[in-house]
């Protein structure tokens, strides 16, 4: 029997053959991952993995012995090289595995810097796998000299490790400021001021020319011609998502694996999840980096493999911890015109759309998160002025 293949051993796949098995799936399951290493978390790889506070075994998403008990076949240095969907098997290499449905769970990879501006110099990192981290970890050591090159969250979160661990640290952001893409400039202000206090430098509006260094990084020259020490650079300038295999097998792609609302790509089979995956959403595809969203789409997936019909409707959320900050994100902010903000012991800052809620920011304020994700996961009509002026925004809720 063919069964269920699901290509991509990470946060999708492992929440797919879960949900798979608690559905009651019987048949004949197996996960083929690249990586060496069993499914894992990758949030505390620029956290707590990375500053030395969370130990290899709190990485695992599911203990090893949970797939062998659920009776699914985890496949580990298994890199898919093909799909030949007439004859519904995917390939890896020589060998070859058959599937009735197949799972694209692929995620995505860092973007780099190219080798022309010094991109593959010694001491270049990028932060995606426990490899990416276990290499970098030895240049971690107090009074070394670390240039971060972008100034999203990944970047952000490194740079606060290495800070933490008393480096030198200066970030660099091409853009006028930091989390540009991401967050409205009250989160980037109170982010930047934070790393500001704890002695990182942080250079907005700034070019990187290139690196320099003989073989392995010494330095990164800006555009303005100073060039800033570095021991060891990391990359942190986004990802895209893997689609090569698909693109390859003649699946349509479009800003990642395109899928339609139940997850399908365009070939019946075949399904998508997780970071690889563009979805049909209301302002066109979009496609999330995140937990949450890899969670749900591959429990979607899996429900959708056994004949549920449900579309996928995104809760998106989100976090990030930099030094002693919580950051959590409720809901997306694409097409915000206006923001608000709450300065209490904590700080939150919400953002609208017209009249609408879309989403909320929320620093080291978990009960602001907790109650702005309910607003907006329950569509309640708030006002950026009962936002503004609630002594008790609970109240909101009813
Ligand atoms: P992944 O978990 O990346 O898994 C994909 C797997 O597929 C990989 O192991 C890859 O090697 C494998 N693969 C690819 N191609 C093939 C092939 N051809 N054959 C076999 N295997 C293949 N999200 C949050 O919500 N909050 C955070 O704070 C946060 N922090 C993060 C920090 C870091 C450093 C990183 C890297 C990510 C972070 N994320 C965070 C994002 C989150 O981890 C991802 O969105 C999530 O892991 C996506 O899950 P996935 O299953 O789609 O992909």
């Amino acid at each position: 029997m063919s069964g269920i293949v699901i290509v991509g051993a990470g946060q999708a796949a492992a929440s797919m053959a879960a949900k798979l098995r608690a559905q009651g799936y019987v048949g004949s399951l197996t996960i083929l991952g690249e990586e060496p290493v069993a499914p894992y978390q990758r949030p505390p790889l620029s956290k707590g993995y990375l500053l030395g506070e969370m130990p290899l075994d709190r990485l695992t998403l599911r203990g090893a012995d949970w797939y062998a008990a659920n009776d699914v076949r985890l496949v580990m240095g298994a890199q898919v090289t093909a799909i030949d969907r007439a004859a519904k098997r995917v390939e890896m290499g020589d060998e070859s595995l058959p599937y009735d449905q197949l799972a694209l769970c692929t995620g995505a990879v860092p973007r780099r810097l190219p080798a022309a501006i010094g991109g593959d110099l010694a001491g270049v990192y990028t932060v995606r796998s426990l490899a990416d981290v276990d290499a970098m970890e030895p240049e971690f050591t107090a009074g070394r000299h670390l240039v971060v090159i972008g100034g999203g969250y990944i970047g952000l979160e490194a740079a606060a490790v290495a800070a933490k661990l008393g480096l030198t640290v200066t970030l660099i952001e091409a853009a006028p400021r930091i989390l540009g893409r991401v967050a409205c400039s009250e989160t980037a202000d109170a982010i930047r001021a934070l790393h500001v206090d704890h002695g990182v430098k942080i250079l907005e509006g700034m070019r990187l020319k290139r690196l320099v260094g003989e073989a392995r990084v010494s330095g990164a020259e800006l555009e303005d011609g100073r060039v800033i020490p570095a021991d060891f650079v990391i990359v942190g300038i986004g990802v895209a998502p893997s689609t090569a295999l698909a693109e390859a097998a003649g699946l349509r792609v479009e800003n990642g694996i395109a899928v339609d609302e139940q997850l399908r790509t365009s070939d019946p089979a075949i399904w998508a999840a997780g970071d690889c995956a563009s979805f049909p959403g209301p302002d066109g595809r979009m496609r999330l980096e995140s937990v949450g969203n890899a969670i749900d789409m591959g429990e979607c997936v899996a429900e959708n493999m056994l004949g549920a019909g449900k579309a996928y409707q995104p809760k998106p959320w989100f976090w990030s911890d930099q030094f002693d900050m919580k950051l959590q994100i409720a809901g997306l902010n694409a097409g915000y015109d206006r923001v608000v903000s709450r300065i209490g012991d904590g700080s939150s800052f919400w953002y609208f759309r017209g009249p609408r809620l879309i989403a909320v920011d929320a620093l080291n304020d978990p009960r602001a998160y907790m109650i702005g994700k309910r607003l907006i996961e329950g569509g309640k009509a708030v006002t950026p002025e009962e936002i503004e002026t609630a002594t008790d925004l609970k109240a909101l809720m009813k």
